[in-house]
């Protein structure tokens, strides 16, 4: 149910992207936090079926899943938190508070060129809110 409501709050943003450049979405990709919880096959599956007679058919949907953020209480610097090594990348503390995780954005949308005989697609980057 989640990933359906996803799908399409995706499709429409895509299709709004679309329209404004007059092109065909080709693919797009999205990045989310480790902990969100998306299930990659079921959004896809979803967005595929919510997509199927529009200008986004057949989009190929790349996901990211961002690794959590912590933020060391004694260098106060943000890093990656590598779950194998859970300790602050610069100084080494274990003394961090865990950030909140990533949340969904769509970073980019490739759009079909214009040209049928270019191979190249057009690549634009969604600015962050
Ligand atoms: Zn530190």
């Amino acid at each position: 149910m989640h990933e359906t409501v996803l799908a399409q709050r995706l499709h429409k943003l895509i299709l709004a992207e679309s329209a404004k450049y007059g092109a065909k979405p080709v693919a797009a990709k999205i990045s989310c936090g480790l902990f969100a919880a998306v299930n990659d096959e079921l959004l896809r599956e979803a967005l595929c079926a919510i997509s199927r007679g529009t200008a986004a058919e057949n989009l190929k949907l790349k996901i990211e899943h961002k690794p959590p953020q912590g933020l060391c209480e004694k260098c106060k610097k943000q890093f990656n938190i590598d779950l194998s090594n859970i300790k602050c990348s610069f100084c080494g503390s274990a003394d961090f508070q865990l950030l909140p995780d990533a949340p969904l954005i769509l970073e980019e949308i490739e759009f079909e060129s214009e040209k049928k005989n270019e191979n190249k697609s057009r690549k634009k980057h969604i600015k962050r809110k």
